[in-house]
């Protein structure tokens, strides 16, 4: 055993051998034993199963690093990579250990750098390799044996080669450029500069919307595939982009494009992962998910909406899709450039510092005018003298402004649009009796529950939990229950009473729920059959709507207070980025408005906003951060524990924290008390969290990795008194807290 470990250890990429001479004659790269093999695989186990990093198989023949097998693995038979380990693999006794049940090398082993992000990733965000390597491939990919993956690759070449034949490269007319900007010109000449380097800066591409991203990133990417690489284009939600996928098809007609997101079928996955894998596709765009597929010839990665959430996975691997782009194009040579009109602090911070390259449009194309600003201060108009709809409750703030009613009616009658936000779906977010007080909680949440009007439902949106609306109180009897607060449900309603001439739509999660329905209801915007669009963040975003003229944000003050330190961050963005659907058509009669109902109209977010001044916004948020100790300043992780009691889940915390101070790691390492989520019991089941925090990001990562082994051992007691919790979870760098 001694001997093999100091074998393996002299080269990063070789399978284990065991005490087998190697042979003379093998090819470059590849270790050849002449007899049987002992090869170390992955498969997807959590790291929780006390597994080792590696499991131990027989091979008749060598196997290099990152070729899929099938492995038995207790009684089944399951999915493994060849991994390259400089370790042994779990001490098995050669008699106990088990063959490699088939190999299947149709498709070329994922390479080097693959294996490289994919370790990473798993040591980053504390969890085992297996399990996140593993479900980076396609679910497909995890069935098929040998013969069926031949079959696949085959298949694929030959309609590649066919499509290839039918339309050869540079037959197809792809549309015509546009002429740039100046400053569009000049990101061009940056990016053709780091393009030409060997280990190219990350570039942060910052412009308003409206001010040609997009232009940049086709150009950027016409440029990586002539130069004969890949290009991966990563976007928040396919479905919420249709335009630019669409202009990157246009655009490079007659090239390989596939795309890449949970949307596909099984099959249509599989198609578009094996053809970045096998290098047949030129260019890849994809939601967060893309970041983990094989391209061979990566020479670029586009990041687009950089700052959105969606780019963090929230459960199981909880890993950044942006922050690995920045890691793996470091590690491959590959150009990253990351877009946003309001770039997440953090990047915002590394470009402040010299980190990252930024790039500014500072524009809009076309001459296209940025919404003026127009805050209404709800606190200076009568409550009784606004225009509310019927069933108001006493003493509730007034729902919509009169001008904003008067404005609305304005544009419709000069033939424009207008896109009225509102974040919170339903009619009302709770019903409430005016003689006892009850209100409409969730038995299972500490939650309301939120009154839909159209089934005339009381939903709750933690846990779904959903029941018919009683006809009277159920306490006291009182027929008399009346909704408190608004949703757009019921937004759609208040507007439809006081414009009755115009034809309003509404987009949010609850009309977009059958399939194509968000489509639909897009196209019928797009072709001018409707006046007003009502709808939550689902409408604020990528959508290019030429002919809305003004937008209206309904109480968008709650984020203002939030505990969350990224709230008004978050806030920031929504607002600029539902601004930027105004005024796209410069050719349009009026100049656009953006109206904003708020009770702190002096607040410096609103202020900012006002003056589109992002810059000025992120100095301020930093300046606060900084002070306060938070990111970018500092470094967090959360440790996450749900149980059936809120005794228990804080008692695991505890004894977590307990034993995660007395590691010799935790220098520097601040762990703070335990507290609950903002909605602590959803289902039944209560959530605590607890913060963990340092000043430096590879003290915090020691840290966390001499603690986990401990977390396990803690979950895994199950004496008399021990806090039992049904699951726990790390957070690194977590978004939402
Ligand atoms: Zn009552
Ligand atoms: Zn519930």
């Amino acid at each position: 055993m001694e001997k093999c470990k100091s074998f393996a250890k002299s080269s990063t990429y070789r399978p284990n051998v065991n005490f087998l001479a190697r042979a003379a004659d093998a090819p470059e790269g590849i270790d050849v034993v002449q007899a049987e093999t002992i090869v170390a695989v992955l498969v997807d186990a959590p790291r929780h199963a006390n597994l080792q990093h590696t499991l131990s198989y027989r091979s008749q023949r060598p196997l290099a690093p990152g070729i899929l097998v099938r492995v038995p693995f207790g009684r089944r038979e399951v999915a493994g990579l060849v991994w390259p380990s400089d370790a042994p693999a779990s001490p098995i006794a050669p008699a106990e250990m088990r063959d490699i049940a088939e190999v299947c090398d149709g498709m070329p082993p994922l390479n080097a750098s693959w294996c490289a992000l994919l370790e990473f990733a798993a040591s980053y965000y504390q969890r085992s390799t297996g399990e996140i390597a593993l479900a980076a491939l396609p679910p497909e990919l995890r069935r098929l044996g040998q013969a069926a993956l031949s079959d696949r690759v085959r298949r694929l070449h030959k309609a590649f080669a066919a499509e290839a034949a039918r339309a050869p490269a540079g037959s197809a007319t792809p549309e015509p450029e546009p002429p740039l900007t100046e400053s569009q010109a000049a990101a061009m000449t940056a990016i053709e500069v780091a393009l030409a380097a060997a280990s190219p800066e990350t570039i942060l591409l910052h412009g308003v919307t409206g001010s040609g991203k997009t232009e940049v990133y086709l150009r950027t990417a016409q440029a990586v595939l002539a130069r004969g690489r890949q290009a991966l284009v990563l976007v928040p939600e396919i479905n919420l982009t249709p335009q630019l996928v669409e202009r990157f098809t246009r655009r490079f007609a007659g090239r390989r494009i596939v795309a890449l997101h949970s949307g596909l079928t099984p099959a249509q996955r599989l198609r578009s992962w094996l053809a970045a894998q096998l290098g047949l596709a030129d260019l890849v765009l994809g939601t967060r998910l893309a970041i983990f597929a094989g391209l061979p010839r990566l020479g670029l990665i586009v990041v687009d909406e950089e700052h959105d959430a969606s780019y963090k996975q929230q459960e199981g691997a909880r890993y950044s899709a942006r922050d690995l782009a920045v890691w793996r194009g470091r590690r491959e040579g590959a150009l990253v450039v990351l877009g946003s009109a309001t770039p997440s602090l953090e990047t915002w911070q590394r470009a402040d510092t010299g980190h990252y390259r930024r790039l500014s449009l500072p524009e809009r194309v076309g001459a296209a005018a940025w919404p003026r600003v127009r805050l209404v201060d709800m606190g200076r108009l009568a409550k009784a003298t606004v225009g509310l709809g019927s069933g108001t409750v006493r003493g509730m703030p007034p729902g919509l402004a009169p001008q904003i009613i008067d404005a609305l009616r304005e544009r419709g009658a000069s033939g424009e649009q207008s896109l009225v936000f509102l974040n919170r779906r339903g009619y009302a977010p709770v019903l409430q009796c005016g003689d006892c007080g009850w209100m409409s909680g969730c038995p299972h949440c500490s939650a309301w529950r939120v009154f839909h009007k159209k089934d005339r439902t009381l939903r709750c949106h933690h846990c779904a939990f959903t029941e018919p609306v009683p006809r009277a109180c159920p306490d006291c009897g009182n027929p008399d229950i009346a909704p408190v607060g608004r949703g757009t449900e019921r937004l759609e309603e208040q507007l439809a009473a006081l414009l009755p001439e115009a034809r309003i739509a509404r987009i949010d999660a609850d009309t977009t729920r059958a399939k194509g329905a968000l489509e639909a209801q897009l196209g019928a915007v797009h072709a001018g059959d409707v006046d007003i669009l009502v709808g939550t963040q689902m409408v604020a975003k990528g959508h290019d709507f030429r002919r809305i003229g003004l937008v209206a944000a309904i109480n968008p003050d709650t984020s203002l207070f939030s505990s969350d330190f990224r709230a008004p961050e978050r806030l920031f963005a929504l607002l600029m980025q539902a601004a930027g659907r105004a005024g796209r058509d410069a050719a349009a009669a009026h100049p656009s408005e953006m109206w904003v109902q708020t009770w702190h109209p002096l607040h410096p977010l609103y202020q900012a906003l006002g003056r589109h001044d992002y810059a000025a916004f992120a100095a301020s948020q930093l300046k606060e951060r900084e002070s306060a100790g938070l990111p970018p300043y500092s470094h967090l992780a959360v440790l996450r524990a749900e149980a059936k009691t809120a005794e228990a889940a804080r008692a695991f915390l505890a004894a977590a924290a307990e034993v995660g101070r007395s590691l010799d790691d935790a220098a520097d390492v601040m762990i703070y008390a335990p507290v609950p989520l903002d909605v602590a019991r959803v289902a039944d089941v209560e959530r605590m969290q607890m913060l963990v925090e340092s000043a430096s990001r590879p003290r915090l990562q020691a840290m966390l990795h001499a603690w986990l082994p401990h977390l396990d051992a803690l979950h895994a007691t199950r004496g008399e008194g021990a806090p039992r919790v049904l699951r726990w979870a790390i957070d690194v760098d977590p978004l939402t807290i």
